[in-house]
């Protein structure tokens, strides 16, 4: 008889070592379904603790099946009885709504992929840091809007952050965390989006699918048109402030077409570190995934000879007035950011609906912001109470516009 014997250093290995429980939040979307393409390339090292979705039911339930979820939520209370039909004859507990969603934040998952689009992600965010997770940051717009805020729960709570967005994924790379001081400045690199190139006459007649129609990432909407109006790298500004241990003026943007260079760290020696790789965020939620050791991903490997140049450009901030209002708001704090976030969203969305022009997205947040007097924020109803009032104050200027 020929037995085939398993390999006692592989079973070993295997049996000794633990899986990590992952919850993702926003699984549906972009982010979250590639988080889970690498889970599912690496079932021995990972398992799923619970999956949130805004309103996609279907593709929620087969998710939670397909990886077992323990909890599915869905964030519209109204598709409940939807969910709970998809899921029966299974052991997966159905919830919805906004509770839910914190209660999904508040099962004992090592590590929550935070990757709601918005400010909707906050609370369940700050509820996965308030248990000491390890917190894989996808989802900008809640730090944005509530920056110091989280960054001191991050501390108080021991909780972990690590960047998945790719340029602070790049810098977390690269960054000399024992020695901050020798960082002479960070360099956010944007790839411009489809519209670095184009005559600012050209840009009053942008519709929404040239907008989302992004040259090297696919996205969800809201971050491609976010690219498109470069607000996408005002945001990673100010994320970036929040993130590393640097002063407002120590953060620079260029654009980088080829979206090869991640970002760089300039060192006071002379000395530039980058982290490159082919643009697909696999890289960098893997290394979230994996930290603080790497992962095998099925991200396209980066070959230079086939790229063959890269170029950088300086943005014009006359055609992508979004990097300077971001820059204020950066040097403003308090509330500016939480105000610059809400606005930009309820424009962003009115633009998808052909509410406004593409132009106007950032019009609409300068309004916006002239319009509501800045104060130091201390607790998470305040960052509520302005974010509210500044989605109000930003839907009033697009009914006022009348288009
Ligand atoms: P997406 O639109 O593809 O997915 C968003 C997810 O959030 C979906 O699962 C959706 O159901 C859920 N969601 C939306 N609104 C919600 C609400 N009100 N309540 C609860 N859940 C809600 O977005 P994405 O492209 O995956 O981006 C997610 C986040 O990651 C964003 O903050 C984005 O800026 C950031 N990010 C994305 C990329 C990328 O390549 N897609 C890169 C860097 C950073
Ligand atoms: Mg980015």
């Amino acid at each position: 008889m020929n037995m085939s014997l398993p390999d006692i250093d592989h079973l070993t290995s295997t049996l000794g070592r633990t899986r990590k429980d992952v919850t993702i939040l926003g699984s549906t979307g972009s982010i979250g379904c590639n988080t889970l393409d690498l889970i599912s390339r690496n079932p021995e090292s990972y398992s799923v603790k619970a999956l949130t979705a805004n309103q996609s039911v279907e593709k929620l339930a087969a998710q939670a099946i397909k990886y077992n979820a323990e909890m599915a939520v869905i964030a519209d209370n109204s598709l409940y009885e939807d969910l709970k039909a998809a899921l029966s004859g299974t052991q997966i507990i159905a919830a919805a709504g906004e509770n839910a969603l914190n209660d999904a934040a508040e099962l004992p998952a090592e590590l929550v992929m935070s990757s709601i689009v918005g400010a909707a992600g906050l609370r369940p965010t700050l509820t996965a840091i308030r248990r000491g997770a390890t917190i894989a940051l996808a989802n900008k717009e809640c730090l944005v809007c509530a920056g110091d805020f989280m960054m001191e729960q991050v501390v108080e709570f021991g909780a972990t952050m690590l960047p998945v967005d790719s340029e602070h994924n790049a810098i977390f790379q690269i960054f000399d965390f024992e020695d901050p001081q020798n960082v002479e400045k960070i360099i956010l690199t944007a790839s411009g989006g489809p519209f670095w190139n184009c005559e600012l006459s050209e840009m009053t007649s942008i519709t929404p699918e040239q907008a989302i129609n992004h040259p090297n990432w696919s996205m969800g909407a809201k971050i491609s048109i976010d690219s498109a109006t470069m607000m996408n790298k005002g945001l990673e500004l100010i994320e970036a402030y929040y993130l590393f241990p640097v002063e407002k003026d120590q953060l620079e943007i260029i654009i980088h077409p080829e979206s090869i260079i991640h970002s760089m760290v300039s060192y006071m020696d002379g000395s530039v570190l980058a982290q490159l790789g082919t643009p697909d965020m696999r890289t960098p939620i893997s290394y979230a995934l994996a930290w603080p050791k790497r992962m095998k991903t099925p991200s396209k490997k980066l070959d230079l000879t086939e790229v063959g140049r890269l170029n950088f450009i300086k943005p014009d901030e006359e055609k992508f007035p979004a990097l300077n209002i971001t820059r204020q708001v950066l040097q403003i704090g308090g509330s500016a950011p939480t105000i610059l976030n809400a606005s930009n969203e309820v424009a962003v969305y009115a633009f998808l609906d052909g509410k406004i022009k593409f132009l106007d997205i950032a019009r609409i947040v300068e309004e916006t912001l002239e319009k509501i007097s800045f104060h130091k924020m201390t607790s998470l109803s305040d960052v509520h109470e302005v974010d509210e009032n500044a989605r109000r104050v930003a839907q009033e200027i697009i009914t006022g516009m009348g288009m």
